[in-house]
């Protein structure tokens, strides 16, 4: 393992990191394997922004008095309603999901981020309101060791960063969220093909960070393993996991590449990084070659939820992007996955609430209609 000091905190993180994210709704065995495997190959830096009792206990659990060497990155505002995950800046509720990890994480988290600040609106009910006094809070009296936050939008990362209060930053790094162009600059693209140039924006967040050393902990890495897939890479050839992996470290303010490995396995895969040749993690030849638009493609993150029809929006999605492939021979399982659905697309009331909070602009009404057209009763 290789080891990064991140950014102006003095905590030195493993280049390789743990986004538990996947492991939510998984038995405790495998939570323990995938952990322990992390662990025993170096890995100490684990993302758990899940809002979730259980996940979280299982997450300490297999840590055990290994937790004192782990650098733990909690999130302040992770919130769950009905069972989905939710954002809340409402002091009471923020605190009490906040007051619940720091107890099963033995009181104290290294790493506290304010959660998601993409929008205007998301600053102003960070900044602008008695939340930010509540993480100052938390920091001076020693139950947070830095002060971070976790965004998707360059724009709002970079105005979040000048305020100077935060140490440090999550945010979601590849090559193909790189070459899409951000909102100012999007008028210059052609619709079927970007540049293969980065977004000015997001190159002046990288340069800010650099400079205000401002270390970052890069979450979809592998764009939820789309960019590794032949069916759903949005480059004419697939990266592999290394490449993903090699192109986020390239990044001089990335500290750790933060993977959502779900097995051991997994984890296995993703540490041999450190054992291949520079030619194997070499990805330019992948970036090279024809771009389609990645933008509006779903990454599975949860960010759209809570949805009040109670869709699981991600699983929609996952089984949508499946029967899309090759929508005249739909799977099977997948129809009847579809089906099992507590609420599926025929729920949806076109309310927009998830559009709005999609960080990566996904039609989701439209797609649940689609959904809905294929993988529904009457299709
Ligand atoms: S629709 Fe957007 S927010 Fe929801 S899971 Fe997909 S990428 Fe994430
Ligand atoms: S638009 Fe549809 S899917 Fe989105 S939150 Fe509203 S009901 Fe749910």
């Amino acid at each position: 393992m290789l080891f990064r000091r991140l950014g102006k905190t003095d905590l030195k993180i493993s280049a390789i990191g743990l986004g538990c994210e996947n492991l939510d709704g998984k038995t405790y065995a495998q939570v323990e394997s995938t952990i322990n495997t992390a662990l025993e190959h170096g890995v100490n830096i684990l993302d758990v922004f899940m809002p979730g009792k259980e996940i979280r206990e299982n997450i300490a659990k297999s840590l055990g008095n290994r937790r004192k060497d782990i650098i733990v990155q909690g999130h302040i505002g992770s919130t769950g309603v009905r069972q989905q995950y939710d954002i809340s800046r409402h002091i009471p509720t923020v605190r009490r999901y906040f007051d619940d990890i720091l107890r099963i994480f033995g009181g104290y988290i290294d790493l506290g981020m304010m959660f998601f600040i993409d929008s205007e609106e998301d600053y102003k009910e960070v900044f602008e309101t008695e939340f930010v006094t509540y993480v100052e809070h938390l920091k001076t009296q020693g139950y947070i060791g830095h002060i971070g936050f976790s965004s998707h939008n360059p724009a709002m990362a970079i105005k979040v960063i000048k305020t100077g209060l935060p140490e440090m930053l999550m945010f979601s790094i590849n090559p193909a969220f790189d070459m899409f162009l951000s909102e100012e600059h999007r008028e210059d693209a052609s619709e079927c093909e970007l540049s293969g140039a980065m977004d000015p924006k997001r190159a002046e967040l990288y340069e800010l960070c650099k400079q205000e050393q401002i270390g970052i902990t890069a979450m979809k890495t592998l764009g939820a393993g789309k960019l590794i897939l032949p069916e759903h890479t949005p480059f004419a050839k697939p990266l592999t996991v290394p490449q993903c992996i090699h192109y986020a470290l390239s990044n001089p303010a990335v500290a750790s590449a933060l993977l959502g490995c779900q097995t051991a396995d997994e984890v296995l895969d993703a540490v041999r990084y450190f054992e291949i040749s520079e030619s194997e993690k070499d990805y330019s030849a992948s970036l090279g070659s024809t771009y389609r638009r990645f933008e509006g493609s779903c990454v599975y993150c949860n960010h759209c939820q809570p949805c009040p029809a109670g869709i699981d929006i991600a699983a929609v999605h996952k089984y949508l992007d499946i029967a899309l492939l090759d929508s005249d021979n739909i799977p099977p399982s997948i129809r009847c996955h579809y089906s099992n659905l507590a609420h599926s697309g025929s729920d949806c009331f076109a309310c927009g609430n998830c559009e709005s909070r999609c960080p990566f602009n996904v039609p989701i009404i439209r797609n649940m209609e689609e959904a809905e057209r294929i993988l529904g009763e009457n299709s």
